[in-house]
């Protein structure tokens, strides 16, 4: 009989913070909030590294995640994965979706992004802004004739690729055969769980490929999850609705769908989000000031 006949496959968890600033206690809650969750389901811990953005990621940072995190005392499986070795992956997933036609070349700068808003007569106060806080793209460079797109390419402009949203959604219904839901385990923002609906329309035609790196964190963490065999993907409530993208991209390149575990943010005494740019309750200046790992866990209460 063979061994691994009806063995339950273990979960996979992993923790994936960008190195572009040091760790504070929202991260060291998020890491826990992983690593007890992969404990919890008898899964495996990965930690990934989220350096696309190679203008802001930093080597000090990255080995600061390494340490903040081994003080905290988790440990993760190695190799760990940094997406800045992985380009061909995410360059692969958006030459299929080119293929598709659901992704199309912007080649609009951040002024034209504005002035259109400007010129639209709507406003930018009343305009509507993505769940990232971006204004809804608005359109630009979308249908353009194939002479138009030739000159622009000739001249060198570089451009970023964008998702066509309509159209995206539209045919990932048509793979799916209706409409796409995920599963909630946790709790939404509005503590919403259990099967959901999801509502990508509300991000417009969302960058997938960046001007100045071949993909984006919609399209890496994407791909990656699926490569890494991740089966819960835990993450903050501020990504909650990032997952009506991951969705669609998941259903369009034919990659499995993980359960999703969203947790509440950290907050400070005002409510406000802790950021890594306020240098908020760094664990780094925790540490210095004679915090403990317990005492973290603790205030992290999972
Ligand atoms: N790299 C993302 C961040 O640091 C998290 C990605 C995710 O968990 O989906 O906010």
């Amino acid at each position: 009989m063979a061994l691994d006949g009806g063995e339950k496959k273990r979960d996979v968890i992993r923790f994936a913070p960008s190195p572009n600033g040091w760790l504070h206690l929202g991260h060291a809650y998020s890491a826990i909030f992983a690593y007890e969750t992969a404990k919890s389901l008898g899964g495996r811990f990965l930690l990934r590294i989220e350096d696309i953005d190679v203008g802001r990621c930093r080597p000090e940072y990255e080995q600061g995640i390494y340490e903040d995190l081994a003080w905290l005392g988790l440990d993760w499986e190695r190799p760990v994965r940094r997406q800045s070795e992985h380009f061909d992956d995410y360059e692969a997933a958006l030459k299929r979706l080119r293929d598709m036609k659901v992704v199309y070349p912007c080649f609009a700068t951040r002024k034209e992004i504005h002035d259109a808003i400007e010129a639209s007569g709507i406003g930018h106060a009343r305009w509507p802004v993505d769940p990232d806080g971006a204004p809804v793209y608005p359109g630009l460079y979308k249908d353009i004739d194939p002479a138009e797109l030739n000159r622009l390419m000739w001249e060198g402009r570089s451009y970023a690729w964008r998702l066509d949203m309509e159209k995206a959604l539209a045919l990932a219904e048509e793979k799916a055969g209706g409409p796409l839901t995920f599963l909630e385990e946790a709790g939404g923002p509005r503590g919403q769980h259990g099967r959901l609906p999801i509502d990508p329309m509300l991000f417009g035609d969302v960058v997938i490929a960046r001007k100045d790196v071949p993909t984006s964190y919609h399209l890496a963490v994407t791909v990656d999850d699926a490569i890494q065999g991740v089966t819960c993907v835990t993450r903050g409530q501020d990504l909650f609705p990032a997952t009506y993208v991951h969705r669609i991209l998941q259903v369009l390149l034919g990659l499995p769908e993980p359960r999703y575990r969203h947790h509440p943010l950290v907050r400070d005494e005002t409510g406000r989000r802790l950021s890594k740019s306020a240098k908020d309750m760094g664990l780094r200046e925790l540490r210095a000031h004679g915090i403990t790992p317990a005492e973290v866990h603790r205030l992290a209460g999972i």
